[in-house]
């Protein structure tokens, strides 16, 4: 390895040492065992021997938000002889799913009927095993922002509007529980701009409670970044989306 190498694996693993230790810290106040929760490195804008140096050093779950970005990388990736689990995070445009059921484990961003009828398509056609899939939910019903949203007294603290029917929550959560290829796994969100992050988890909590009346197998709850890591934890997140405490912060997006 060269030297910028090994001093980029060296500072990425004191990196990963601290947002283990963090994810440590933040179960044992909520009284939780850390076994249950998975660390997706969120890898984006960062090149693959980036990745390579994380699964090295024992990460097992990577993400990426854009399909352009993360295709390429997969490929360079595999090709370098690592395998992570690969999870899209972004938003998913209904002519990519093809591309992405065919390096992608999870999708954490299916937030309409249509997005979740086109990528059972896509997997029933190119993938011989399930995509696991998060319900991303829009948890102050933004329509801007994207999201499912949960149809008014679904869960305590549930108001607002009803959705357009595409992204009504429970709509959508049975076409991608019919969805071929498909396995729903729970929901995901990202807390709202100016929210406090524990009101935020806490109402995606009681909608994750209450999607999994219907559906027993969707346990999971896919919450929680760099910033907010300890709320989410303390509200039940399983999968936490660690992006730039991991890998150094991002130039900011044009
Ligand atoms: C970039 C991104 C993350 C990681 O964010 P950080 O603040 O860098 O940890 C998590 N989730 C999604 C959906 C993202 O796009």
């Amino acid at each position: 390895m060269s030297a910028p190498e090994h001093a980029r694996r060296a500072q990425l693993s004191e990196n990963l040492a601290r947002v283990r230790a963090e994810i440590a810290d933040g179960c044992a106040a909520a009284g939780r065992d850390p076994a249950e929760v998975t660390l997706v490195a969120v890898t984006k804008t960062y090149p693959a021997s980036d990745v390579c140096h994380l699964v090295a050093l024992g990460v097992t779950d990577v993400g990426e938000n854009r399909d352009q970005e993360a295709a390429p990388k997969a490929a360079e990736v595999a090709a370098a002889g690592a395998a992570p689990r690969w999870h899209f995070v972004g938003q998913l445009q209904r002519n990519k799913c093809a591309s992405v059921v065919g390096y992608a484990d999870v999708v954490h961003s299916v937030d309409s009927v249509r997005l979740a009828d086109a990528l059972g398509r896509a997997a029933g056609r190119h993938r011989d095993t399930d995509l696991d899939v998060f319900v991303q939910i829009s948890l102050d019903g933004d329509p801007t922002r994207g999201g499912a949203v949960a149809p008014p007294g679904y869960a305590p603290g549930v108001s607002g509007p009803t959705a357009e029917p595409d992204r009504d929550l429970e709509r959508v959560a049975a076409a991608v529980a019919a969805g071929e290829r498909l396995r729903l796994r729970g929901v995901m969100a990202v807390a709202p701009l100016g929210w406090p992050p524990a009101r935020a988890f806490t109402l995606l909590a009681d909608i994750a409670a209450r999607l999994r009346v219907g559906y027993p197998t969707a346990h999971a709850v896919s919450a929680g970044m760099s910033g907010d890591l300890r709320d989410a934890l303390a509200h039940g997140a399983t999968h936490v989306r660690i992006g730039s405490a991991l890998l150094g912060n991002r130039p900011p997006l044009r």
